[in-house]
């Protein structure tokens, strides 16, 4: 699939869960209402936009790998060497439960720089994914996908609790809609990795198709809107 389609089904899962689950749990004890307050609710579309791609971080060519030049292009590779290949152990339920529990640890343990690090991370993957930038692999790219998301963090500081406890969640989610698109294309996912299963429902036939761009990623952004719209017009 492409950057695209898994960044804005991303974004459409975490509305939809928002709508639907009792997330507000996860802020407890701070818990409002029976749902997540409205800037919560927005922040965390673009950070699950944004963590939708991280599985690709096996893929030296692939989104994720010019987000921010060739800082992400070198890290990619040596994820990519260190995982066995692209759609491998980032394609599993194994790599969904530690970036969770990496985002809940680093939120614990290491405070604040953590947050806001990841925080502009996700935003600059969700800027480059949605194509809100020049394209290409040059400095025009990724120095305008810097001053975005350099920009979306320090909005995002004004508002993020200190520990933000639907992160993680925010982060697994995102990774867990990425594989399930990963697993409706030709090649499938290794989703039991370290087992070679491959699990595998080829309903769209090649990445980067016409049916992504046209279609489905449209799709997916107006149900994000319109779920967000309903759940904040029909907030108590
Ligand atoms: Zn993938």
């Amino acid at each position: 699939m492409l950057g695209h389609s898994h960044a804005t089904s991303g974004a459409l899962a975490w509305s939809g869960a928002a709508a639907a689950l009792p997330i507000s749990y996860l802020t407890f004890p701070v818990v409002s209402g029976g749902h997540l307050g409205t800037v919560d609710l927005v922040m965390g579309t673009f950070l699950t936009a944004g963590a939708a791609l991280l599985p690709d971080a096996d893929h030296p060519s692939g989104t994720i790998s010019h987000v921010l030049g060739p800082i992400s292009h070198v890290a990619c590779k040596a994820i990519s060497w260190a995982s066995g290949g692209h759609r491998h152990a980032t394609h599993s339920f194994a790599f969904v439960a530690a970036v969770t529990y990496g985002t809940w640890a680093g939120v614990h343990w290491l405070g604040r720089w953590f947050t806001l690090a990841l925080v502009f991370f996700l935003l600059a993957l969700a800027v480059r994914a949605l194509n809100l930038c020049p394209p290409g692999e040059g400095f025009r790219s990724y120095g305008t996908v810097t001053v975005l998301a350099v920009a979306g963090t320090f909005v995002m500081d004004q508002w993020i609790a200190d520990k933000p406890t639907w992160l993680p969640f925010s982060v697994g989610l995102g990774a867990f809609v990425h594989l399930f698109g990963d697993c409706l294309t030709d090649h499938g996912c290794r989703l039991f990795w370290p087992l070679k299963i491959r699990t595998c429902v080829p309903l769209i036939s090649r990445t980067g198709n016409k049916l992504e761009t046209w279609v489905l990623s449209p799709l997916f952004v107006a149900g994000t809107l319109a779920v967000l719209w309903y759940t904040i017009t029909h907030q108590p």
